[in-house]
């Protein structure tokens, strides 16, 4: 990495809101339609919701990983998938060429972060898969005060099995303040960190990022660019970064695909049963 990394290009700031109903607030950490600039991650939403606010419905055309912060989840699939993840898991689920899947707490609240992330048009239509990627069983990279959870990618020495469409990284960092960690990065990769609670000193122009703000960073072509993690308070936060995909977005409700036609398809292949 050289010295110093890649930049922190912008900050954005987040706010909590109702959602869908009396038992659901919501904060949009990353807002989908800014297709290029989060290229290929398509939203990021963290969640509190209690028992019925995700029924059974359905998705196309890319991936969501699910990582539960606070409660207990139960996952439900008509391709079989079914899984109970408890705080501190993930699940990395490919909704392919169609799913349908329930998200009902066993907990009174659960409290979670969904990411979606984008397939590129030659894996749209590829067939429907789930990983539970249980805490215990991801790699820990340990440092100084810093405890990073690899459930994507890799961190340091530390390399998660997980089996991915879109190569990507995901990390979940938590760091004693003071701490401070260099993370790797592959040329052009887009990348961002979430901090949930604390603050964070980002890049190597040493922005603060505080709880409830996202931090994007440069795209850099250099040849290993990386970016510097400073913790400024007890923090946790989460870090991802991918390649972009650099192809058309249209989105539609659970559906993402590259034309709008495919979205008509999408919804008349659900309706008449095919997922
Ligand atoms: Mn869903």
């Amino acid at each position: 990495m050289t010295p110093g990394g890649r930049a922190v290009s912008r900050v954005t700031e987040t706010e909590v809101r109702p959602g869908q109903g009396p038992g659901h607030r919501v904060r949009v950490v990353i807002k989908p339609g800014d297709w290029e600039q989060t290229d290929p991650f398509l939203a990021l939403m963290e969640d509190w919701f209690t028992p019925g606010t995700f029924g059974p419905h359905p998705h196309r055309g890319f991936e969501t990983v699910t990582y539960i912060l606070e409660g207990e989840l139960r996952h439900r699939d008509n391709h079989g998938g079914e899984g109970v993840l408890e705080a501190g898991d993930a699940q990395l689920m490919t909704a392919g060429r169609g799913i349908v899947h329930e998200e009902e707490p066993i907990s009174t609240e659960v409290h979670s972060l969904q990411l979606w992330l984008n397939l590129p048009s030659s894996l749209k239509m590829t067939e429907p898969r789930y990983q539970d990627l249980r805490s215990a069983s991801m790699p820990l990279r340990l440092e100084d005060g810093a405890d990073v959870r690899v459930f994507s990618g890799h961190s340091g020495d530390a390399a998660a099995s997980t089996l991915n469409h879109v190569p990507f990284t995901m990390l979940d960092l938590k760091l004693g303040q003071g701490a401070n960690i260099p993370q790797d990065s592959s040329p052009r990769e887009t990348v961002f960190i979430y901090v949930i609670d604390g603050a964070l000193v980002l890049g190597s122009n040493a922005v603060r990022v505080d709880a409830g703000h996202v931090a994007w960073f440069d795209a850099d072509s250099g040849e290993s660019p990386g970016v510097t993690i400073t913790a400024a308070a007890d923090t946790h936060a989460v870090y991802f970064g991918a390649r972009p995909l650099r192809e058309p977005v249209v989105a539609s409700g659970p559906f993402v695909m590259n034309t709008a036609e495919e979205i008509r398809q999408a919804f008349a292949d659900f309706r008449s049963g095919k997922f």
